[in-house]
């Protein structure tokens, strides 16, 4: 049976945003999207498809026809587990992963992905942690999940974490690497590298979306 995804929307073309397909086609291999033949295999292969609100095959159509604003907010880039599944199995070789990525890489920047959802704020304080430090600490990590998600969840987990604590498996200490500078130049040049080019930027992709 079809999932329930709320009342069906007509978009209009003018609702529409031209730019979009060719943002996510910036990415390096992103091209490959408008050779998507709408086949659903990679849905059929992605085990988080069930809990998503839409299927990789409809984020792949939905891109392609410009609906920015329902992909960028939607929940299902941040459900993805980075698995390869559907990049493995897509008779068009579409990378699949990236493309989400590349998805959730625009929805951060513009600042419209779902800020309470626990996926994007567990990967927030992840990768502050990593950038400042060098090293994650996921005691201090949940502890940021939860105050930013559910504090109430919290309270009702502190006795384990307690437990954790006197065992020695869980600690609230900071580690950190030395050279850190060279970490964040690593860091910056891998940015630029998987940078998506925005609209100004777009000329060469734009001949590719034609
Ligand atoms: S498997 Fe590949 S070609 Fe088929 S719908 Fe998914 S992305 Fe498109
Ligand atoms: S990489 Fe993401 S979208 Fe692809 S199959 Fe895995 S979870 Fe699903």
């Amino acid at each position: 049976m079809e999932k329930w995804q709320g009342w069906r929307k007509i978009h209009y073309e003018s609702e529409l945003d031209s730019e979009f397909s060719g943002e996510i086609a910036s990415i390096p291999g992103g091209d490959q999207l408008f050779n998507c033949i709408q086949c659903g295999t990679c849905s059929g292969m992605c085990p988080l498809s069930p809990y998503m609100d839409y299927t990789p095959r409809q984020i792949i159509a939905m891109i392609r026809a410009g609906m920015r604003g329902e992909v960028l907010s939607c929940y299902t880039t941040w459900l993805c587990a980075s698995c390869y599944s559907c990049t493995v199995e897509c008779p068009k070789e579409i990378r699949l992963t990236d493309i989400m990525y590349a998805a959730k890489r625009l929805a951060i920047r513009g600042k419209v992905y779902p800020t309470r959802f626990p996926i994007p704020v567990l990967a927030r304080e992840f990768f502050k942690s990593v950038e400042k430090t060098g090293r994650s600490n996921e005691g201090r990590v949940l502890l940021r999940l939860y105050l930013k998600t559910n504090p109430f969840k919290m309270l009702s987990q502190a006795a384990l974490g307690m437990k954790l604590m006197l065992r020695g498996r869980f600690s609230l200490k900071q580690e950190q690497i030395d050279h850190r500078d060279d970490l964040h130049r690593i860091m910056k040049s891998l940015e630029k590298e998987h940078m998506i080019k925005g609209k100004d930027e777009l000329t060469g992709v734009r001949e590719v979306v034609r």
